[in-house]
């Protein structure tokens, strides 16, 4: 039934008139060792005129794309790759290169990593799952989510940044992501945690009985990534009422080890990807003790109206808890910080 769902169909035509159009169609698979009649998923790049049968289409090197029912050529990927990077809304950055997969080292060293992680797969979670579908077969041609440029006043805005000519992202919801799906991989250069930069370095997580001889194995998104690296994370100094909505996990996907972001909850269209990096500091990124110290994570005051929060007091570290209200705002909530316990509670004013 695989084969309905991805064939391009007509207007009006049920699942029964679309398979008998395969059964008699005069078709034959662009697959040249195959060359039978019936095929039926086409190209989905509209000058492209190859047309497959769905387990030809794997051995011919096809990508699928299960969103839009349909697959693109061997010989279309490349256009697929600028069309998504197109859908990204990619910046026009002289700095970061655009990457599907993860770029490494061509070197024997490296080369005997990949195999050795071959050998110890299974040790890892494998996405997808039975109860999952799989969403491509070797690259991950859709685009869930475009990078949007954020400014002054956003939650994630660093001024510091700013100052330093560093125009800012983050990456939002392009359709409706639903709760633990995939949203994209995190791509980057493989290489050694000492060789990585800080910022952009993700840690693969590692098995205890797996060793790569010489330390973390770490993925670098600094100068090659794709949307995943405009994530932005929980910090510190995150007002509270911002919350995750996605984590990342190491899994053995599709042949490679992959550091998938997943939606931890539903994420409707146009809401900001938002992780927490510091949520398994030592299985991806590197949390800087001393940076984290500095800006203990301070419980404020808010209070919400239908569209805006406020922030009202800060609460000092003397008090457990402070409470204020504003007046005149509809639909109150007001919510208490408490210090000691780490503890948020909202109570509704109206
Ligand atoms: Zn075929
Ligand atoms: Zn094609």
């Amino acid at each position: 039934m695989k084969i309905v769902f991805y064939s391009g169909r007509y207007q009006n035509e049920d699942d029964r008139k679309l398979i008998k159009r395969i059964l008699y169609s005069k078709n034959s698979c662009s697959y040249e060792k195959c060359n039978l009649r019936r095929a039926s998923i086409g190209c989905l790049r509209e000058q492209c005129t190859k047309i497959f049968h769905l387990r030809c289409a794997l051995y011919a090197g096809c990508e699928i794309i299960p969103f839009h029912r349909g697959l693109y050529c061997k010989d279309c990927i490349p256009f697929a790759i600028q069309e998504k990077k197109y859908r990204l809304c990619w910046p026009t950055s002289p700095t970061v290169r655009y990457i599907v997969n993860n770029k490494w080292k061509n070197t024997n060293h490296f080369k005997k990593i990949r195999t050795y992680i071959k050998e110890q797969s299974f040790k890892w979670d494998i996405y997808p799952d039975e109860n999952s579908e799989l969403m491509f077969w070797k690259y991950d041609l859709e685009a869930r989510t475009y990078i949007r440029e954020i400014f002054p006043g956003h939650w994630a805005f660093c001024s510091e940044l700013a100052s330093l000519g560093h125009r800012q992202y983050e990456l939002v919801a392009a359709r409706d992501i639903e709760d633990g799906e995939w949203i994209g991989e995190y791509t980057g250069m493989v290489d050694y945690r000492g060789n990585c930069g800080k910022k952009y370095t993700a840690a693969y997580y590692t098995p205890g009985s797996v060793d790569f001889n010489d330390g973390d194995l770490c993925v670098d998104g600094e100068r090659y990534g794709n949307e995943t690296r405009y994530i932005n994370s929980l910090s510190p100094t995150t007002p509270l009422y911002i919350k995750k909505n996605a984590t990342m996990a190491t899994v053995w996907c599709a042949e490679e080890l992959r550091i998938g972001v997943f939606a931890t909850k539903r994420i409707k269209q146009y809401c900001a990807i938002i992780v927490d990096y510091n949520e398994y500091s030592n299985t991806y990124f590197k949390v800087d003790e001393e940076e984290d110290e500095k800006y203990k994570r301070t419980p404020y005051v808010w209070i919400s109206t239908e569209d805006q929060l406020f922030e009202l007091t800060k609460s000092s570290k003397e008090s457990s808890e402070s409470t204020q209200e504003i007046e005149h705002s509809p639909n109150r909530l007001l919510e208490i910080s408490y210090e000691s316990s780490n503890t948020v509670v909202y109570i509704d004013l109206t």
